[in-house]
């Protein structure tokens, strides 16, 4: 079938596609790595900018409402624009968390003490979450999908990263579970908690101690946290900063591939161990 090949690339067949419109650039890049030209992909978080706090703007509720399909982590992720992502349709939302940890389910009117804080929203750094999400929307749309995260791909980065398996380190906020886990990385010590969090001055000091005790070769800064503390731990711990950025800020604005989004976070993470 060469529908695509053929089609000229005019606005009147792009507005005929599905547009998925979703919380953050990750999330954008694996639905574009699905579906390709066949649907039209926009986020509405600005990649520099921490998604547990960003409030939503009347453009994005425009956006969230011209769109076939929303597609958001949930009310524990995205914790300030929640109430606006529960208001859209249920036939039109996806909401990932829910997907991934069906018993637990939650929904923005429940209240905060029923949420579990406790897991890992950070699910798009999952290759096995991000490969079940496709599989909704794939149904959801009534497409079908590509392959996001091919075996030889799982390949290359895991030869990329054969020298950081045993490394010690520093994260900025604690989001980088799904992508230690997939890949047998040591589990890192965290400034900021799982949802981008200052922890106390006890915490903090305990952080510099447990950095010193494991040798800890860097500290890595995201981009949409601001840099202070992480400078402040690393010049304690004498040990370099280095740059992981786990919303693809620094991309293009064209989206990459979710495999080179993947492959370009385990350059970057073995960039501390060099
Ligand atoms: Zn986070």
């Amino acid at each position: 079938m060469g529908l695509t090949s053929f089609a000229p690339a005019v606005s009147a067949q792009d507005s005929a596609k599905p547009l998925i419109v979703t919380s953050i650039k990750p999330l954008a890049i694996i639905a574009k790595s699905a579906f390709k030209d066949r649907v039209r992909v926009e986020y509405i978080m600005p990649a520099g900018q921490s998604p547990h706090d960003y409030v939503v703007k009347l453009s994005d509720i425009r956006k969230l409402s011209s769109a076939n399909l929303v597609f958001w982590i949930g009310p524990d992720f995205e914790v300030r624009a929640a109430k606006q992502f529960a208001a859209v349709p249920a036939t039109k939302l996806v909401t990932a968390m829910n997907l991934i940890y069906p018993d637990h389910e939650v929904t923005a009117t429940d209240s905060h003490d029923h949420h579990d804080q406790d897991i890992d929203p950070h699910i798009w750094l999952s290759s096995t979450f991000a490969k079940q999400l496709v599989e909704n929307l794939s149904k959801r749309l009534n497409l079908q999908s590509g392959e996001v995260f091919s075996e030889r791909a799982q390949k290359i980065t895991e030869d990329l990263l054969v020298n950081a398996k045993k490394g010690n380190y520093v994260v900025h906020h604690q989001g980088f579970g799904y992508f230690v886990e997939e890949f047998e990385l040591q589990s890192g010590l965290s400034i900021r908690d799982m949802r981008g969090k200052q922890q106390g001055a006890k915490t903090q000091y305990n952080l510099r101690l447990e950095g010193k005790k494991r040798g800890v070769s860097c500290v890595f800064i995201e981009p949409q946290h601001g840099h202070k503390d992480a400078m402040a731990v690393a010049k304690d711990l004498s040990v370099p900063t280095t740059t992981i950025d786990i919303l693809a800020v620094a991309s293009d604005a064209e989206l990459p591939s979710y495999e080179s989004y993947i492959y370009g976070l385990a350059t970057q993470f073995s960039a501390c161990f060099k």
